[in-house]
């Protein structure tokens, strides 16, 4: 790159999932291993990378005006669109898209550099074959820049879905599933550990599925028909690990929770007993119409199992609202499944009508003004569910991680309990008389609750 027209310094506008997140750190790293730097903001930046989201209409929208936006700005800069919009949109966008330079799909990171080193000559279309995990992966490990709070580190174990949920456009742009090796992922974990991270939090589409692309032979062996999870494989590996140090799993589709993951937390407390099962709905119907295998009695049942196995179980959903053929049954039917599921934390959704997915065809669309009405009522209620399930911590004496120093002549701190995911839940507002360190575990007595937030006392 030292020869090239534009070894100088990229500004990326990271959008979407944490899983885009991720991403984008990896091709930070492919690009400071390539001679660029990363600029302070847009303004000191010759090239300026949009990692876009493409999963629901608002996102995409969010995206496209982002590179308008940055277009505007600045008219002379090169500007290139990465992510999840234009892997899905490559050859729409190219057209209807010119105020961005160069389009790069998130199938195959690894081309990142020469995807950057093609904008030095003229404007293309990089939307490559889906690549391997591990080179996207853990072929950087030690060199990714992290995005993610203080302490704390997103670990990708696989990418792309097998699930085919009727509504879901990731499998179209993320692609079938690919799972990294356990070893690889051990290296990485190792090597963040190494940099004083004290929180891995894994994450895929679907980590419950995790290893079930390479599974399928050992299953047969052992006389079962369906590829075998290697989820708790995975946590057995990284159970060997020493040191203090949190494991937060994240996105376990229900109908692929791993039982005997749930063995192993049991003898570990270094693997976090907090959830996030995306259950979507409560009516069977509507569940059956998404192409997932539960119901309501089976998923509350995995709930009961994991409540009596792990009792400081914290459980994380998201609902969707406005699914094709959503009555005012199956509806309630979501409320009463919300009501006996008593869930720490659910995120709602409304239904976004993708291209290419089989509900786009689906009839008995639901408005958009009931799915916003029905989703304000969850929304509503799931409010007075989360705060009632933190009261239970008032009283405990819990370890915080310290994400940042609000006040430190006043001693207040904003930190994470493990109760609490990164960015998506509520907060620990830290009262201390030492000065604490942003990234450092801490240990103090929860004192009250404000809100969706827990007063910690060190
Ligand atoms: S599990 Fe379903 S919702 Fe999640 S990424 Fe896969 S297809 Fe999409």
């Amino acid at each position: 790159m030292g020869s090239n027209q534009f070894p100088l310094r990229f500004f990326l506008d990271p959008f979407g999932c944490v899983k885009n997140q991720v991403d984008a750190e990896t091709m930070m790293a492919s690009l400071n291993g390539a001679g660029w730097s990363v600029a302070e903001g847009a303004a000191d930046a010759d090239l300026i990378i949009i990692n876009s989201c493409g999963f629901i209409e608002s996102a995409k929208q969010e995206s496209i005006n982002a590179v308008l936006g940055w277009r505007k700005m600045y008219p002379d800069k090169k500007i290139l669109l990465a992510g999840c919009l234009a892997q899905r949109y490559a050859k729409e966008l190219a057209e209807s898209l010119p105020e961005a330079d160069l389009l790069f799909g998130n199938a195959d990171l690894s081309g990142i550099v020469k995807a950057v080193v093609n904008l030095a000559g003229s404007s293309d279309t990089v939307a490559p074959p889906m690549g391997n995990e591990e080179e996207n992966a853990g072929g950087l490990a030690g060199k990714r820049p992290l995005l993610s709070l203080p302490g704390s580190a997103y670990v990708k174990i696989n990418e792309g879905c097998n699930n085919r949920c009727t509504f879901c456009s990731i499998p179209l742009i993320r692609g079938p599933l690919r799972s990294r090796s356990i070893p690889d992922v051990l290296a990485e974990c190792r090597e963040l550990l190494g940099r004083g991270i004290r929180e891995l939090c894994l994450i895929g589409q679907d980590i419950g599925s995790y290893g079930k692309d390479f599974s399928g032979a050992d299953s047969l062996l052992q006389g079962s028909l369906l590829p075998k999870s290697l989820l708790p494989d995975l946590l057995e590996a990284l159970s060997e690990l020493e040191g203090d140090f949190w494991v937060r799993l994240l996105y376990i589709h229900p109908d692929n929770f791993p039982l005997p993951i749930l063995d192993i937390m049991e003898r570990d407390k270094r693997f976090l007993p907090y959830f996030d099962l995306p259950f979507q709905h409560g009516s069977e119907k509507i569940l059956a119409a998404m192409n997932r295998r539960g119901t309501a009695e089976t998923y509350l049942s995995l709930i009961e199992t994991i409540r009596s196995r792990l009792p400081g179980a914290v459980l994380r959903s998201t609902f969707l609202l406005g699914f094709p053929g959503e009555t005012d049954e199956d509806f309630q039917a979501l409320l009463d499944f919300q009501d006996k599921a008593r869930l720490d934390w659910a995120g709602c959704f409304a239904y976004s009508r993708e291209e290419d997915t089989p509900a786009y065809s689906m009839k008995n669309r639901v408005s958009k003004k009931l799915t916003a009405e029905r989703k304000r009522i969850v929304e509503d209620r799931q409010a007075g569910i989360s705060e009632k399930q933190m009261d239970r911590f008032v009283g405990r004496e819990l370890d915080a991680l310290v994400e940042e120093a609000v006040d430190e002549e006043e001693g207040l701190y904003l930190g994470r309990l493990y109760c609490q995911a990164p960015e998506v839940d509520g907060a620990a507002v830290i009262n201390s008389d030492w000065n604490l360190a942003p990234g450092s575990m801490v240990r103090g007595r929860v004192i009250g609750r404000a809100g969706f937030d827990l007063e910690l006392r060190i």
